[in-house]
């Protein structure tokens, strides 16, 4: 059941695509909960999209209807693909965004990884 008020899950959307194989993607890390692969249009040197392999659509939907075994295997998963690229030590940014003023355009929960460089005010100014 989605969240009330968001909208359901859509199984056409690009994330869900790149899950079942019909859309290549660039993968850094998988396992049982979580896929990671590099972004399409990086914003930084590292830009990296972690996803939970189940069907949710946003942060929203991912924090109030996945399981525990979910939510702690997708967080282990994203802190682990940090480890993994050397960003523990310089730093890096966690980001995930969610509708309309979050800018969100994927609609299955992903967080964005952003390292390799300084990266500034968290949210810029418009
Ligand atoms: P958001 O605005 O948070 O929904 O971010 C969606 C992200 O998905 C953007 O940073 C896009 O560059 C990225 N993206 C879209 N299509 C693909 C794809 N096929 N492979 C990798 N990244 C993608």
């Amino acid at each position: 059941m989605p969240v009330s008020g968001l909208p359901p899950y859509d199984d056409s959307n690009i994330f869900a695509r790149i899950l079942r194989g019909e859309i290549p993607s660039k993968t850094v890390y998988e396992d049982e909960w979580a896929l990671a692969f590099h972004d399409i249009n990086p914003q930084a040197p590292v830009h990296v999209l972690i996803i939970p392999k189940g069907k949710y659509c946003s942060f929203a939907d991912f924090s109030a209807q996945a399981s525990e075994a979910e939510i702690v295997g997708f967080t282990r998963a994203v802190g682990m693909v940090a480890r993994q690229l050397g960003l523990e030590t310089p730093g890096y940014r966690l980001l995930a965004n969610l509708g309309e003023h979050g800018g969100q355009d994927v609609p299955h929960y992903h967080v964005h990884l952003f390292g390799g460089r300084p990266l500034g005010r968290m949210v810029a100014r418009e």
